[in-house]
């Protein structure tokens, strides 16, 4: 029995959720593996029913599950609201108490939906990318202020100055590069670690520690790329990255780089993981799209990608994931979309349109 904690969260967040345990469902009629669901709340749901977006018992529900699995959160309703009351601070608050450090971001190109990137398809035809980025520490977390000082350019006069820190310790750096070897191990064995070594001190402990990692992996192609070099790599020539591992802030720009590559928000996953054993949280890359909620518009595949994650990195259930992503790929070569999804070339044909619920119950029936 897998215990999994549920946060269904605001706006389309329950909707893609329900089609998530959907496809579970159809994996256990298959497989017999048994999932035991704990329903928790954060975000707003949770600030209109307990005055907070993280309850201390959504945190410990989490804690002793085998793993978390999101929707999302947030909405214009809860907009206005101070910084550590609005639906977002849940958010970071359950990472940090699951201690949450790695964040996985496939972005793989689905051949049926080639059409839907930005980048010719030549370039983006059989991208399957992963990006690793470090969450939890880097110049997001590190000392900041702000103060007054003179410059040397202007006599008798104050400038405000404001400052971050980038900082990390080798344990921190260590641990995410671990990950980062791990899964290149389970995938094509190549790891491309990013920084800025040739400017930046952090950046070149960072590599330092990378590389005394590497004669642990010897299987594993090991390079490095400076970050300006990385952003335009991506672009240029996508086909040449397997495993990438990078800081917070490198990794927080260049994974939404590498997804795009897809074109298709809401067909993406992603997993943040914590110590080897503890429970990761899985959820679709997108947010709650107020926009399209309860209208039976919303693509679920995201969600549905997330589970198999799930299943994948924290449940040690990998031919399960596998038969959710095939039955994904099967149903978008079978011509079904949602409308975000629906590409100029593929309108009409053989394409059909339909909804949330009925894409979940088209994978569902693929598994
Ligand atoms: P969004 O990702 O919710 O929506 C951006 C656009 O993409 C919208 O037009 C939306 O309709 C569309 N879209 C998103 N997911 C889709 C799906 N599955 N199927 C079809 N179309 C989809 O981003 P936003 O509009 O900037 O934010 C809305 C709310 O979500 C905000 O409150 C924001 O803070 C929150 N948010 C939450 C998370 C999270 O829970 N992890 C992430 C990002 C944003």
């Amino acid at each position: 029995m897998k215990k999994i904690a549920v946060i269904k969260g605001d706006g389309i967040g329950p909707e893609i959720v329900a089609e998530a345990q959907k496809v579970l469902a159809a994996l256990t009629a298959k497989t017999g593996v048994q999932f035991e669901y704990t329903d928790v709340l954060m975000g707003g749901v949770a600030i209109d029913a307990t005055g907070v977006p993280l309850p201390d018992e959504t945190v410990e529900i989490c804690k002793n599950s085998d793993a978390v699995l999101l929707g999302a959160v947030g909405g214009p309703k809860w907009d206005t609201l101070p910084g550590h009351l609005r639906p977002e601070a849940g958010l970071l608050g359950i990472r940090k108490a699951l201690g949450l450090f790695a964040n996985l971001r496939p972005a793989i190109i689905h051949e049926a939906l080639i059409d839907a990137s930005t980048l010719k398809a030549d370039v983006v035809r059989g991208v399957d990318i992963m990006a690793v980025r470090e969450l939890t520490g880097g110049v997001y977390f590190g000392e900041r202020g702000r103060g007054y000082e003179a410059s040397a350019d202007v006599v008798g006069e104050k400038f405000e100055f404001a400052f971050d820190t980038d900082k990390y310790n080798t344990m921190e750096v260590e641990r995410i590069a671990r990950c980062a070897f791990d899964i290149a191990m389970r995938r094509g064995k190549k790891l491309c670690s990013v920084d800025k070594a040739n400017v930046l001190e952090n950046s070149r402990l960072w590599r330092e520690t990378v590389n005394k990692l590497a004669s642990e992996y010897p299987e594993v192609e090991l390079s490095h790329m400076y970050v300006d070099n990385a952003a335009m790599q991506l672009i240029r020539y996508p086909l040449q990255f397997d495993v990438i591992v990078t800081s917070n802030l490198f990794g927080d720009i260049l994974s939404d780089e590498a997804s795009m590559l897809t074109g298709s928000i809401g067909m993406l996953p992603s997993a943040s993981l914590g110590k080897p054993g503890e429970p990761g949280m899985f959820e679709p890359i997108h947010g709650s799209a107020p926009d399209i909620a309860g209208k039976n518009l919303a693509n679920p595949l995201g969600t549905i990608l997330s589970v198999a994650m799930m299943l994948r990195y924290s449940l040690g259930l990998e031919a399960e994931a596998q038969m959710i992503e095939a039955g994904v790929t099967k149903v978008l070569a079978d011509g079904y979309r949602t409308k975000d999804i629906l590409t100029a070339s593929a309108v009409g044909g053989e394409i059909k349109i339909v909804g949330t619920v009925e894409m979940g119950t088209l994978v569902a029936e693929r598994v």
